[in-house]
Parts: C-alpha cells; sequence; structure tokens
C-alpha cells in the first residue's frame, strides 16, 4: 500500500494537532471553541455531529444541523474539520457540508460491515479518513479496516490510538496497550499514527502525562477533546478541558523528530 500525506501542508517536524468538542451541541459552543483554538497551531477541529453512545438514551448527537455550524468554524476561525462517519448517510452529508476530513470510530472499526459500508460510500471521493483503533484490542480488525478504507481509493490515511476497553479497574478510562500502537507503526510506517489522550485517559488531570508518552513513542501526533465549559458538557464531561488548558498543554508536550 503506498500512502499519500494526510494533510499536504504539515512539515514532518510538527506534531499533527486535532482539538475540539466530543459532540457539537449548539452553534455557540462550537464557534466559541473554534475561536479560542483559531491560529493556534491546530492543525484540525473535531466535533461529534452523529455520537455512537454506549448505552441508549444518552445524547445522541445534534445530526446533520450540526454540519452547518462546522462550515461556519471553517469560514470564520480558518480552521479545518473533521467529524465521524459511521454509515453512507452520514458520508453522503459529510461530503455534501463540505468536511475536510472523516474519521472511523472505534464501534465502527470494531465491525467490518459498517467499515465496509463507509467504504463502499468513499468509493470515487478523494479525502483524507482517520481511522481510530477497534474499542477491543484486535490488531487484525484494525488492519482490516486501514485495507478497506485503502481499497476504496481512498489515500490519504491517519490512525488514531483511543486505547482499547477493560472490564475492571484501571486509571484509564481505556486502556492504551501502547504494544498495538507501535505494531501498527512498524507495519505501516507511512501512516500518521495520532493518540486520541481524551478517550485514553477519560479523565483531564493524566492528558498531558499520556499525550507525551505517545509522542516519545514517536506517535505523530494527538486528538483532544476540548469544550468551553468541560463539566457542563453533553458528552464526556471528564475528560474534556477548556480552550486555554489545552493550548496550555500544547506549549508544554515536547515534540522530538524521529531519530530514523
Ligand atoms: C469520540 O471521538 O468522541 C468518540 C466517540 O470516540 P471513540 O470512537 O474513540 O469512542
Ligand atoms: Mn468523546
Amino acid at each position: 500500500m503506498t500512502f499519500k500525506p494526510l494533510l499536504e501542508e504539515k512539515p514532518a517536524n510538527k506534531p499533527i494537532i486535532i482539538a475540539g468538542p466530543c459532540s457539537a451541541e449548539t452553534e455557540e459552543q462550537v464557534l466559541t471553541t473554534a475561536r479560542a483554538l483559531a491560529g493556534k497551531g491546530v492543525d484540525l477541529f473535531r466535533s461529534g455531529i452523529w455520537k455512537p453512545r454506549t448505552r441508549p438514551g444518552a445524547f445522541e448527537g445534534i445530526g446533520t444541523e450540526g454540519l452547518g455550524w462546522l462550515r461556519k468554524v471553517k469560514e470564520e476561525a480558518g480552521l479545518k474539520v473533521t467529524t465521524e462517519v459511521a454509515n453512507t448517510q452520514h458520508v453522503f452529508e459529510a461530503l455534501k457540508h463540505q468536511i475536510d476530513v472523516l474519521w472511523l470510530g472505534a464501534r465502527t472499526t470494531v465491525n467490518p460491515f459498517s467499515v465496509q459500508e463507509v467504504a463502499d460510500a468513499l468509493k470515487g471521493v478523494d479525502i483524507p479518513v482517520l481511522i481510530k483503533n477497534p474499542i477491543n484490542p484486535d490488531f487484525k480488525l484494525w488492519v482490516g479496516a486501514i485495507e478497506r478504507i485503502y481499497k476504496a481509493g481512498i489515500t490519504r490515511i491517519g490512525v488514531i490510538h483511543r486505547g482499547f476497553s477493560y472490564h475492571g479497574e484501571t486509571k484509564y478510562r481505556n486502556v492504551p496497550r501502547w504494544q498495538l500502537a507501535i505494531d501498527l507503526k512498524r507495519e505501516f510506517p507511512d501512516l500518521p499514527i495520532i493518540c486520541d489522550n481524551s478517550h485514553i485517559c477519560g479523565r483531564r488531570d493524566i492528558l498531558q502525562t499520556v499525550a507525551q508518552k505517545a509522542l516519545d513513542l514517536n506517535f505523530d501526533g494527538y486528538m483532544t477533546e476540548v469544550h468551553p465549559d468541560p463539566d457542563n458538557a453533553w458528552s464526556d464531561a471528564a475528560q474534556q478541558i477548556t480552550p486555554a488548558q489545552f493550548l496550555e498543554m500544547k506549549e508544554q508536550l515536547i515534540f522530538r523528530q524521529p531519530t530514523t
């Protein structure tokens, strides 16, 4: 497989930085976050429009209306935007609203039927796609999702390590199992690998430590959930941080160029 750079304009000596709320909640929440992150070295503004909640009854995402808010983020804050897609309708809606980058969530990567549906919807489309690891530590499922998306003709691909679910006591929400990410990097040296420290940690106090650990393992960047009022976020409140806290963390993270 031969890949093209995920983000053409990105210099190799800088980490890929993705930030934004877990979910788009209101236009004001989205734009407030985006304005605070504009011009601060963020490569992609993330926001979930359709949310794959583990249990029913939780906030399932604002839906298509939120895509218009992301368009405003592009226009007003000059940030590229990314959102999660899990089926054909999501892909068509996202493309119609000029979303710059799509991502596959952990609950999609785990299901080859869903990955194939998204891949089929992407045939003939040239857009970068980020692929999160499956929720369970199944290396081949992760690789299989990359292959399915690649076979659809997508060559700008990145992978996101968001940890693996675990039953029992652990300090993480999703245990990192770093070796799987290292093995993936070994198998696909040209694919950028991004650490989703928010979903690994599930809490704020260890976000920086986990992101730094990833960068020390030669990860190519990080994705962090940022919200103007984290405690009152409609999803993943315990792990989100304010734009100011995010920018402070970003300043402190050390990115060393790979020595290979
Ligand atoms: C998210 O990024 O908000 C999300 C739902 O992530 P994951 O698919 O990693 O659980
Ligand atoms: Mn989230």
